[in-house]
Parts: C-alpha cells; sequence; structure tokens
C-alpha cells in the first residue's frame, strides 16, 4: 500500500474501526451522489482499505456532496464521509483538485464567500430589505484565521 494512504488510514482511523466495513454497499445505496452517478462509496471504501486508490488520480472523490449519509446509514459504525474528507485533503496536497473548488477557494480566499454576489443577489435582497454583503475588518481578521487553520492557503490559488 502506498505509504501516504497508509500513514491517512491510521491517522483517521488508529483503531481499525474501518476494518468493520463488510462491504454491504448500504452507503452506497443512500448516497445520492451514487444514485446520480457520482462517488461509488461501497467501491471507495473497498479500494482505500485494500491501498488500491490513488487520491491523486481519482475524480470520484470530488463527485461526494459531503451529505454525511453514508455515515449515518452504517450500522457497522464506520464513516466513509471522513475517509472521503481525507482522501480529498491527499489528493488536493497533490494537487488534484477540480477547478470549480478552486475557483471557489479563490473567491473564499479574498470575498469570504464561496458565490460571487451577482447583480441579481443584490436586487433580491434589496427586495427582501437586506443590507449589502460586504467584508468586515473584523471578517477579514476571521478569515485570516480560517485560511491558516484549514491549511486553505497552501492551494495553488493563482
Ligand atoms: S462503509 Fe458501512 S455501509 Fe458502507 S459498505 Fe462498509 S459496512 Fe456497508
Ligand atoms: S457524504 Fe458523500 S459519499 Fe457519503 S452519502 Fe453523502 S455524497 Fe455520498
Amino acid at each position: 500500500m502506498d505509504t501516504t494512504l497508509r500513514e491517512l488510514l491510521d491517522s483517521i482511523d488508529p483503531t481499525g474501526e474501518l476494518w468493520k466495513c463488510h462491504q454491504c454497499g448500504q452507503c452506497s445505496f443512500i448516497c445520492p451522489s451514487y444514485r446520480n452517478g457520482g462517488i461509488r462509496t461501497r467501491e471507495v471504501m473497498e479500494l482505500t482499505l485494500i491501498g488500491a486508490i490513488d487520491p491523486a488520480d481519482d475524480d470520484s472523490i470530488w463527485q461526494c456532496t459531503m451529505c454525511n449519509s453514508c455515515t449515518e446509514r452504517c450500522q457497522m459504525g464506520v464513516d466513509p464521509a471522513t475517509v472521503i474528507n481525507a482522501l480529498r485533503n491527499l489528493a488536493a496536497s497533490k494537487g488534484n483538485v477540480p477547478d470549480h473548488f478552486l475557483q471557489e477557494a479563490k473567491l473564499f480566499k479574498t470575498t469570504g464567500l464561496s458565490f460571487p454576489i451577482t447583480g441579481l443577489t443584490k436586487k433580491m435582497r434589496k427586495e427582501m430589505e437586506l443590507e449589502d454583503l460586504e467584508i468586515t475588518d473584523s471578517a477579514k481578521d476571521d478569515l485570516e484565521k480560517l485560511i491558516g487553520a484549514t491549511r486553505l492557503g497552501d492551494l495553488d490559488l493563482e
């Protein structure tokens, strides 16, 4: 098994709980992404456990919506959502991040928002008598702390 992948498994699962996975497929059954042709959760679990997944070259992990349904459904107490999240972190450290995620990260880093404020957004906020969205200085400070804590700044966003 790739040593980096092994280290990843050890870090998120020091007591070996993941090996309780008996490949029942309930996590795939409940998964909204799988039902729409996206991530194959059971298969990701299998490939991860046997060390046959390469996060640097796997697109399916980015099709997870992080809804946590798989973890809630698993009767063995296995936590596929955490595994997928860890695989994504490993993928990101190897430069495998879809472009739309990078664009969102870039926007978040500069504005604190994951989506652009469009003219329609402004119009609707006005109609709903909401204030204009402005990032305050204290929010900028919080943003810097978040970026540091999540290592978002490590990503090449240029
Ligand atoms: S993670 Fe849980 S629900 Fe998914 S295949 Fe393994 S035992 Fe079944
Ligand atoms: S967290 Fe991801 S893998 Fe799990 S059910 Fe939701 S979309 Fe599927």
